[in-house]
């Protein structure tokens, strides 16, 4: 499901004297199974970006197109379009309502007016790929689980959706270092074996540098970088400028370790030359 954003500008509180102009005449394309990392400082524009691919936000100009069907048209089909693309929004736990973790995660499918078979397996389906142990927790309420598994039954409540681009904006925000790694690899997991589409927004390098094909860099409303990792590092006094950390000694230590070396992070220590 290739994505085109064709010079999408959006401006909040049009016409009044608090107006703000929040995208700034963005184009991107994603391809189909990528992995995106959308980053950018805080109020940079990654979530108004993001609202727009599924629909809760109209722009005030420009276009959207998914697999060539323009979602900004008037009378698309938006709960079409809110099953394609799936958006997991910053602390989704917040939205855990039922009283059990299955009733939350089958809270979608119920709603496409599936079968209670067919429920079942895209609920067992979309928790085992966030590791979360059906058997065990499916009636337990979501309320008694830590932060972290609270946060992937979230997830999974989206992914029992089945949709095939899945954009989540800080899924690792105010999680411990375990729950973030977990978050992360299912995430990547996610990836690879369903060659779902992925957009991951972060603040953080350290988040995306690792597991993204393409980096996407905002500010102020407009998308002034994008490459690959490598790529876009380069950039390190525009990046400094806009408070982006470059994660040099994570990134060098993750992708080393990718191609087969077994490098310990806490191992290296900075000596004086
Ligand atoms: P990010 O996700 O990168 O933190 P946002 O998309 O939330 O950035 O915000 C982009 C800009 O739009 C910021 O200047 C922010 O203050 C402004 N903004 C965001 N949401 C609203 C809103 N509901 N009303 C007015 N301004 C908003």
């Amino acid at each position: 499901m290739p994505i085109k954003i064709k010079n999408l500008t959006f401006k909040y509180m049009t016409g009044t004297p608090f107006e703000k102009t929040a995208l700034d005449n963005v184009s991107l394309e994603i391809n189909d199974g990528e992995f995106i990392g959308l980053i950018g400082h805080t109020g940079s524009g990654k979530s108004t970006l993001i609202q727009h691919l599924n629909g809760l936000l109209k722009p005030t100009s420009g276009e959207i197109y998914i697999d060539d069907v323009c979602i900004t048209a008037k009378g698309v089909d938006l709960k079409k379009i809110r099953q394609l693309v799936g958006l997991v929004f910053q602390y989704p736990e917040h939205q855990l309502f039922e009283e059990t973790v299955y009733k939350d995660v089958a809270y979608g499918p119920r709603n496409l007016g599936l079968d209670e078979k067919e429920i079942e397996e895209r609920v067992k389906k979309a928790l085992e790929v966030v590791g979360i142990n059906y058997e065990k927790y499916k009636d337990k309420s979501p309320f008694d689980l830590s932060g972290g598994q609270k946060r992937r039954v979230a997830i999974a409540g989206v992914l029992a959706m089945q949709p095939k681009v899945l954009i989540l904006d800080e899924p690792t925000a105010g999680l411990d270092p375990k729950g973030r790694d977990e978050i992360l690899y299912n995430i990547k997991r996610l990836h690879e074996e369903y060659k779902i589409t992925v957009i991951l927004v972060s603040h953080s390098m350290d988040d995306v540098a690792e597991l993204a094909d393409r980096l996407i860099v905002m500010y102020k409303g407009k998308n002034i970088l994008q490459g690959t990792p490598k790529e876009v590092f380069k950039n390190v006094e525009t990046l400094e400028k806009i408070g982006l950390a470059v994660p040099q000694v994570k990134y060098l230590v993750n992708s080393l370790n990718r191609k087969g070396f077994n490098i310990n992070e806490d191992i290296i220590t900075v000596s004086e030359a």
